[in-house]
């Protein structure tokens, strides 16, 4: 790999990001966009309307460090009506800069040069990044598609095993899983949780998906694995939810040793941010039911069309359990299995963009997810039908 000048050693290999040029190649060639995860379409009005009249108030200053209280209360009963576990509002609730800071901060607070971090791969862009940031290193456990593409993806336990070594500190985790779609069903949660027992790690979990779920699967929290609140952090983020990807507002749940150790390094990251937003996420939080379940179905719909749209185009897909994202075998119609090729070509071919699945995998393993493409589908009805139509001239 040829070096990045002035990049510290740390970040050399993060340099480029192949979404920067999916997302530019959209842009110059008119495609339809389905590379980056973010939705089309607004989040909802009970939750604007309070950010909107925060506008020109007190929240316009700083809110208080952990974020406010009327927040750190409303995540703390979303926790209790959603997984039915308690968590105190002052003490194990920290509010971040999105869930991306909540991870960059736990893993800065909690890792010591060279401690090792096991995660599953393909893996979110920002995981391999975080724990070189904060010296760790990256111990990958692969992801495999299911057989046929039905079913949902697995690891091989002996895999998972090698990986752990005594240098283990934690282990990373992300359920309901982006790129996959898949939602870690409760024996594997167990089968982690008794590694992480028998080696006595620290759990990181990203749920920033937990409500996305599809076909009455159930999303589970490790936290919930009994033995286990006591070392594990959960992550949780507004932008999924509430369809405000921009807002930044994300939270961690914890024990509170944890949750003040993570907060030492989030008061020197950002100190805090979205001060309108943090009301109206409180208020976000607190709809009903109905509100979550909805989401859910809505995009389930949306999957359902992509999906089919991407079927028929002679793509065979594997439907994801949750999530925006919906991956693709592209060895039908690319001969040479080059999932970064055809993305590079398929704005041309067909006016569509997808990211290549081999880029969420450590560079070693690459060649896993090299016949794989992701494509999001939390995009309105005019844009999903127009990227099926498009799709039908492969
Ligand atoms: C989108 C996403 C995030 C980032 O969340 P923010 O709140 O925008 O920082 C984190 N983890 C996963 C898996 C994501 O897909």
């Amino acid at each position: 790999m040829t070096r990045v000048p002035y990049l510290s050693a740390r970040l050399q290999g993060f340099g480029t990001t192949v979404f920067a040029e999916m997302s530019a190649l959209a842009v110059a060639t008119g495609s339809v966009n389905l590379g980056q995860g973010f939705p089309d379409y607004p989040g909802p009005p009970e939750v604007l309307d309070v950010a909107r009249a925060a506008i020109g108030t007190a929240a316009d200053q700083y809110p208080p460090g952990p974020g406010t209280p009327e927040l750190r209360t409303a995540v703390a009963a979303h926790v209790q009506r959603f997984r039915g576990r308690a968590y105190d509002a002052d003490t194990e609730v920290l509010v971040t800069a999105g869930a991306t800071e909540a991870l960059s901060a736990a893993l800065l607070a909690l890792l010591e040069t060279g401690d090792e971090v096991v995660l599953f791969e393909p893996m979110y862009d920002c995981y391999a990044a975080g724990i070189a940031m904060a010296g760790g290193v990256a111990r990958p456990v692969p992801l495999h598609p299911p057989a046929g593409g039905v079913g949902t993806w697995t690891f091989d336990p002996e895999a998972l095993r090698a990986a752990i070594t005594p240098r283990t500190r934690m282990l990373l985790l992300n359920t309901p899983h982006n790129p996959t779609g898949k939602v870690f069903t409760e024996e594997e949660l167990e089968l982690l949780a008794g590694h992480v027992l028998e080696h006595d790690l620290l759990v990181l979990t990203d749920e920033v998906y937990e409500h996305l779920v599809f076909d009455g699967t159930r999303h589970r929290s490790i936290a919930d694995v009994p033995g286990l609140r006591d070392r594990t952090l959960v992550v949780g983020s507004a932008g999924k939810t509430f369809n405000v990807t921009g807002w930044k507002i994300g939270w961690i749940c914890g024990p509170a040793p944890l949750v003040s150790a993570v907060r030492t390094a989030k008061q020197f990251l950002t100190f805090v941010n979205g001060g309108p937003f943090q009301p109206a996420v409180a208020a976000g939080l607190a709809l009903p039911d109905a509100y979550f379940t909805g989401l859910a179905q809505d995009l389930q719909y949306r999957r359902d069309v992509l999906v089919q749209g991407l079927a028929e185009a002679g793509l065979p897909v594997i439907s994801p359990e949750a999530t925006y994202f919906a991956t693709v075998d592209v060895r039908p119609v690319q001969p040479d299995g080059d999932g970064l090729a055809f993305c590079r070509a398929l704005p041309e071919r067909a006016g569509v963009v997808g990211v290549p699945t081999g880029v969420f995998y450590d560079p070693e393993h690459a060649h896993l997810g090299r016949h794989l493409v992701r494509f999001a589908f939390c995009k309105s009805d005019a844009v999903l039908g127009d990227a099926v139509e498009r799709l039908r001239r492969l």
